[in-house]
């Protein structure tokens, strides 16, 4: 097996090392080690990152809005809103998180091998083409999106969003196309307030934004179901060329910003689950983006279980993959509502 791709680098704790804060740099110090683990030694290798250009971050954000942040370098505390800062490097760090996904993207196009997984930060999903938000400087997921158009002609690209926030600013970006369809899981309602099932896009991208919000206290076999109902016809229908994962950590079941029940097991099973979604529908082409999560105990060990099913190192119980794709979808309200909203678009879904 072709070892997994890995962005890596010391540098994402530059953001905000000073300042006390939930996105804390110490989560890609905790990523980092999780990458030491004996388990996947050999399996994955590195990519270096790069930083951005602010022509690259014009795909998706206006000139203004990345002057503003620009602006922050060199400069102790800059405060976009109440969640939103940065420090001297944020500017810098925020661009080498965009460029290292590029690079990224590039290894898996290329052939280099078909799994990513960057450990980046500050996360991307919230963040609006004028707006920081929710801890978020650019929008990395949307920005992958738009360079995987741009640089390689990819006229389809999905982005599955497992954060446990809706990515307001992804979903707002990608509103009116059908080169992207963005489907997110997330607890509703909550931050950022978007994310209700009647938004499912304009004009053109009507029917390519998919949104499934649920109530607290969702486990391991909810998301597992979303993705084996949903997410994987879907996908099927759509013929991606590649699939990006927001993979936030923050559905663990001891977040500190957290409402959701999963286990670490429960992302082993979310990643296997999307894992063969990739195999079937875009050649095993995926990279899982690092999102939001707040625990480091979530981080390491939800981490490592996603690393380790992208490694090909499977602890998973095959009693609870059976159980999951033989039960029926019609008796999660959530999955339910979603055929039935989604089903106007895509016949996939009215089958079932
Ligand atoms: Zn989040």
């Amino acid at each position: 097996m072709q070892p997994v791709l890995v962005i890596k680098d010391e540098r994402f704790a530059l953001h905000l090392e000073k300042i006390p804060h939930l996105e804390s740099p110490k989560r890609i110090k905790v990523i980092n080690a999780v990458l030491n683990d004996p388990s996947i030694q050999g399996k994955w290798a590195g990519v270096q990152a790069r930083e951005a250009t602010p022509e690259e971050l014009a795909w998706v954000h206006t000139p203004e809005y990345i002057r503003t942040v620009a602006m922050s370098e060199g400069k102790p505390l800059t405060t976009f809103d109440l969640d939103t800062q940065a420090s001297e490097k944020s500017y810098e760090v925020a661009r080498l998180a965009v460029g290292g996904v590029f690079n990224l993207l590039d290894a898996i196009w290329n052939g280099q091998s078909r799994r990513g997984f960057a450990c980046i930060r500050p996360p991307g999903h919230h963040a609006e083409p004028n707006k920081a938000m929710g801890f978020c400087l650019f929008n990395n997921v949307a920005l992958a999106a738009r360079y995987l158009r741009e640089r390689y002609s990819a006229n389809r690209v999905m982005i599955v969003d497992i954060d446990l926030h809706h990515g307001n600013g992804t979903q707002k970006i990608f509103y009116d196309t059908d080169e992207v369809l963005y489907l997110s899981m997330h607890h509703f309602p909550s931050y950022p307030g978007t994310g209700n099932f009647g938004e499912v896009g304009v004009g053109k991208g009507e029917g390519f934004t998919v949104n499934i919000p649920l109530r607290k206290g969702q486990g391991d076999e909810e998301f597992a179901k979303i993705i084996f109902f949903l997410v994987n016809p879907l996908a099927q229908a759509y013929r991606p060329d590649m699939i990006l994962v927001s993979c936030g950590f923050d559905l663990y079941q001891n977040d500190r910003l957290g409402t959701m029940r999963v286990t670490p097991e429960g992302y082993g099973l979310i990643a296997t689950f999307l894992l063969g979604v990739a195999e079937k529908a875009c050649e095993g082409r995926i990279a899982f983006i690092m999102e939001g999560g707040y625990s480091l105990r979530g981080i390491r060990e939800c981490g490592l279980r996603v690393m380790q099913e992208l490694c090909g190192v499977s602890g998973l119980n095959l009693k609870k993959i059976d159980k999951i794709v033989t039960s029926s979808p019609r008796k999660s309200p959530a999955i339910s509502k979603v055929m039935e909203v989604q089903g106007k678009y895509w016949k996939v879904l009215r089958s079932q």
